[in-house]
């Protein structure tokens, strides 16, 4: 036996609360999992690879996407345009692979809208003190920045009730065994019963 669609999951969660280093970790021990690379406005940072973490765009060719139906989501976040291609989902679905959206809040309201089986992961900090000196501590932000992601962070926090799991990141191995096991007991999961 054989599924023949892939599950779609959706991690959100505020800046600063380890969604990179999770993600790292998943793939390193989910390799068969699918990661949608999103497009975006944003400046690469040093070590980010056209492709790998973003393809990245100008102003322009990301307005003409929007304009061609191309996004499933997108949303401005933190000053930059950010949106998940609709070509991903559908090809990677389609071809019986789950695939994996590290979206913001306002872009995961927009899949549920069109994708409503999708699974739905917040992943939230131990407390808003170790939220920010996980900030602070990456240096990757001044302090006009740094205060504009912890109002974004209240913002994401209040909408943890759109979604079906939620993880607390205290300890970074156990989030990554809480991720691997949603995923897997959701792969199991009998999705329609009248096709069995
Ligand atoms: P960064 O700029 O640090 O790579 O990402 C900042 C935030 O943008 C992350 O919290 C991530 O969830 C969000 N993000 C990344 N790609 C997308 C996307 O395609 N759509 C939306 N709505 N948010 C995204």
């Amino acid at each position: 036996m054989k599924r023949e669609q892939g599950s779609l999951f959706v991690i959100s969660g505020p800046s600063g609360v380890g969604k990179g280093t999770l993600r790292k970790k998943l793939f390193e021990q989910m390799p068969n999992l699918r990661y949608s690379v999103s497009v975006t406005t944003r400046e690469p940072r040093e070590e980010e690879q056209e492709g790998h973490d973003y393809f990245f765009v100008d102003e322009e060719t990301f307005q003409e996407y929007i304009k061609l139906n191309k996004f499933a989501e997108w949303a401005k976040v933190h000053g930059d345009y950010k949106g998940t291609l609709l070509s991903t989902i559908e090809k990677t679905l389609a071809g019986g692979f789950d695939l994996l959206l590290e979206i913001d809040v306002r872009g995961a309201l927009q899949i549920k809208e069109k994708y409503p089986e999708g699974i739905f992961i917040f992943i939230a900090p131990p407390s808003w003190e170790k939220l920010e000196d996980r900030l602070r501590g990456r240096k990757t932000e001044g302090e006009d920045e740094l205060k504009k992601r912890l109002d974004d962070a209240h913002f994401e926090m209040e909408h943890i009730r759109f979604y079906d799991y939620l993880i607390i990141n205290n300890q970074i191995e156990r989030a990554v065994e809480e991720l691997k096991a949603i995923i897997t007991s959701e792969r199991c999961r009998i999705k329609d019963k009248k096709k069995c």
